[in-house]
């Protein structure tokens, strides 16, 4: 029963950091793996799913811009490029276990993806699609982080669920800072003010101003259950 949950429509942001898992390779099979397996109980309960991918698993331009003559643009158009390898990976194990999904790149790669077209891309979620996007927003200086919060509103998603390797948004690194204390319940102002990198400042204004919650967890359907906003107090996806 559809009517029972919370979200209908759901962004979820994949960074490239959660596909890399804890393997030397850029992707980690294992992961893409239980990625699909969630997104199809997902989506067998009716829920529409949109996927944003990130790239840092591949390539990030910030940190290559500036090496070898390497100006910001070109490092960020190799980096957008680095998202659509992985959200064909990622299409390539959805439907190996029968997900129907579609990839739509933010700039055309007509050969390899759908380009993005807002209309098409709801279409394809109202059919029971999983469509991936790809290619971040398609402008260099912008993150995925971006993409995500964009996508989310222009499809009228109902909230945007972060997949990280991190359990929630600490105050700290829970990685180098044993006492890193998880926050509950935040609101987009403390992410900001507190310089919280769940994600960037960008990405999160864009979220504020058009009222989109959001939540970081290790797994999706985790994400889906989280009661953490990033301005409202609890939320649960009823029935899970
Ligand atoms: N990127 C970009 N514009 C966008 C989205 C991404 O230029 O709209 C580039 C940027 O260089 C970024 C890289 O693509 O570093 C990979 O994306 P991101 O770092 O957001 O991936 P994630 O951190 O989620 O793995």
């Amino acid at each position: 029963n559809e009517q029972s949950y919370r979200w209908q429509r759901v962004l979820l942001k994949v960074s490239g950091e959660a596909l890399a898992g804890d393997q030397m390779q850029n992707i980690d099979p294992k992961v893409t793996m239980a990625i699909a397996r969630e997104v199809a109980t997902v989506t067998r309960l009716g829920i529409e799913v949109a996927i944003v991918v990130g790239g840092g698993n591949i390539f990030r331009g910030s940190s290559w811009a500036g090496c070898s003559g390497l100006d910001r643009s070109s490092a960020d158009y190799i980096g957008m490029l680095a998202t659509v390898m992985n959200a064909i990976f990622l299409q390539a194990t959805m439907e190996s276990i029968g997900i129907p999904t579609r990839v739509q790149t933010a700039f055309r790669m007509s050969e390899v993806a759908e380009p993005y077209i807002r209309r098409r891309a709801v279409r394809h979620l109202e059919k029971g699609r999983v469509v991936i996007f790809a290619a971040g927003t398609g402008n260099p200086f912008f993150t995925t982080d971006t993409a995500a919060a964009l996508r989310c509103a222009e499809i009228n998603a109902q909230v945007v669920l972060k997949a990280t390797n991190v359990d929630g948004v600490y105050d700290d690194d829970p990685k180098r800072n044993p006492n890193a204390r998880l926050l509950e319940d935040l609101t987009y102002h403390e992410v900001t003010s507190k310089d919280l990198s769940v994600m960037d400042m960008t990405a999160i204004t864009l979220c504020q101003e058009n009222n989109i919650p959001g939540t970081s967890k290790p797994s999706f359907l985790h994400a889906l259950c989280s009661c953490w906003r990033w301005s409202l107090k609890r939320d649960f996806l009823t029935g899970l």
